[in-house]
């Protein structure tokens, strides 16, 4: 955590553990998208898909640090999904979408510390296997002495519809 003090984000503003290097989502996503400001020197607004209903709001610097949904209603509905832990659930499938290929559990917890979510491989390798048993996720065992997992996500639709709808 120490190497990281003293980050700036390229806004300016101190980085974020959370968002390294950067000091919000926003700001990564301006600096990806290869955004510019805006003539009067403003950040510009980006187009953002909710990630539930689909539709498509501006995301402006000074909103929260990390949007995913187009109003509270949204997120407040994907979070309170009947299935355990559909925050948790969530950031799972939403980095593994996001990350395209195939990634091991190992993996998946840099990703998910980045969302605040701490735990082990196995653990990341558990709440994998209900979604791998609707097909949301492919796994794929790696040929070792040590027994490495895959997974990969197969997920179209927005990741909070596939939570709100268990997967169905
Ligand atoms: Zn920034
Ligand atoms: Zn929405």
């Amino acid at each position: 955590m120490s190497k990281n003090i003293g980050t700036i984000c390229h806004c300016g503003m101190m980085a974020s553990r959370r968002y390294m290097p950067y000091c919000s989502e926003y700001c990564g996503a301006y600096k990806e998208g290869n955004y510019s400001k805006t003539p009067a020197g403003h950040f510009p607004a980006i187009p953002i898909s909710c990630d539930l209903c689909e539709k498509v709001t501006d995301w402006r610097k000074h909103d929260e640090k990390a949007r995913r949904f187009c109003c509270h209603g949204c997120k407040k509905k994907v979070l309170s999904s009947s299935i355990r832990r559909p925050l948790m659930n969530y950031y799972l499938l939403s980095n593994l979408k996001r990350n395209g290929g195939w990634i091991s559990a190992q993996g998946m917890i840099s990703l998910m510390e980045a969302n605040g979510m701490t735990g082990t491989s196995a653990r990341w390798s558990n709440l994998m296997a209900r979604w791998v048993r609707l097909g949301v996720v492919e796994k794929w065992q790696e040929r070792s002495e040590t027994p490495t997992y895959r997974f990969r996500s197969n997920i179209k639709k927005p990741v909070g519809k596939i939570i709100i709808d268990k997967g169905a």
